[in-house]
């Protein structure tokens, strides 16, 4: 078991180790023969899908090698190698085995860039490919004049974003100070609201409820920020079906803030689903500030919860008789609202 988990984990160490994890992404596959510029010979190719090896994975009964994705989806469908038909487990440890060497000779090959058409002459290794998109004269970017959502939308290639600049430097001052007005005016409103109404709250409608019930799979809302502007936490609500019922949880996701914030969260967040329709309250619970220790509620790492995140909340809060009385059955969809209030909590122990 343990010898299991430690090549799982040696694995995705393998995988993840790649200098050019975003290089000429694919769905599916190896690498393109087209942007390696000179021919490739036949060893680095994948004969799966006839593409340059991506994560080479070495089959140890025979010696050959394929895309780790290739093999592992082979493998999924029919336990042998696709090439000379011996027996694979995918079970079995050792069977098949990461080749450091060859993905350290792929990645030594050199590779034009993907905007090459647009007119990029880089060339350099495939390693070294990620580093250059980040600097890409040709790559499209945004215009960094944007705030929260508001500002300048303009995209162009990264070598003109300097000349847009100089030319609509007017137009860009005065988006600032439209910015600032709404800072100002949403501070002021925070200041003097009565502390009642210090609270962030954001509702959401998921649909085809009765698919998903039957599915039991875990479903996502958007994510949200707790605070006016998507200023403070970003949050993201966890819907989990389970026999008929529904589990509401909410988990922190990466946000824009997360530098200037206190760790851990420590906010109250209450949930209620509402009627569809009507303007009622059927649930209301609050779950109370996370405990200190508790790990979870440290910054995030990710922008994507995942089923294995943390999350905090209820496991049966929608029973099928709330589900019922709050439209779901008629309409099949559900209205959940979240509040996060915005007064600290004092942490245990303090007076
Ligand atoms: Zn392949
Ligand atoms: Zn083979
Ligand atoms: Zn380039
Ligand atoms: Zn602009």
């Amino acid at each position: 078991m343990e010898s299991a988990a430690a090549a799982a984990a040696m694995l995705s160490d393998y995988i993840s180790m790649s200098d050019y994890t975003s290089a000429f992404p694919q769905e599916m596959g190896g690498f393109d023969e087209n942007v390696f510029t000179t021919p490739v010979d036949q060893h680095y190719q994948c004969s799966i899908c006839q593409m340059v090896l991506r994560n080479p994975m070495l089959v140890v009964a025979c010696g050959h090698q394929f895309c780790h994705q290739c093999i592992v989806k082979a493998l999924e469908r029919s336990e042998i190698c696709p090439l000379d038909r011996k027996p694979v487990s995918l079970q079995a440890p050792g069977a098949l085995v990461p080749n450091r060497g060859t993905k350290r000779i792929v990645g030594r090959f050199e590779v034009f860039c993907e905007k090459r058409e647009r007119g990029c002459t880089w060339t350099g290794t495939l390693n070294s490919y990620d580093s250059h998109t980040g600097v890409c004269p040709k790559v499209i970017v945004k215009c960094p004049f944007q705030y929260a959502g508001t500002g300048c939308d303009y995209e162009c290639m990264r070598e003109d974003v300097g000349r847009h600049c100089r030319q609509q430097s007017q137009e860009h001052n005065n988006m600032m100070v439209q910015r600032m007005d709404v800072l100002t005016n949403s501070i002021w409103q925070v200041a003097t609201r009565p502390a009642e109404h210090r609270r962030t709250v954001h509702t959401e409608v998921f649909g085809q409820i009765a698919d998903r019930l039957r599915g039991g799979h875990t479903f996502y809302g958007e994510a949200f920020y707790s605070g006016p502007c998507d200023s403070g936490y970003r949050l993201r609500i966890k819907i989990v079906p389970n026999q008929r019922k529904l589990g509401l949880y909410y988990s922190l996701v990466k946000g824009k803030n997360d530098e200037l914030l206190d760790w851990p969260f420590r906010h109250t967040v209450i949930f209620q689903c509402l009627h569809i329709t009507e303007d009622r309250v059927i649930v209301q619970r609050t779950v109370p500030p996370p405990r200190d220790e508790d790990e979870a509620w440290s910054r995030p790492s990710t922008g994507q919860p995942s089923d294995t995140n943390h999350g905090w909340g209820f496991q049966d809060i929608l029973s099928r008789s709330k589900l019922k009385h709050a439209g779901v059955r008629r309409s099949d969809r559900v209205r959940i609202r979240y509040i996060v209030l915005w007064e600290l909590c004092p942490a245990p122990g303090a007076a």
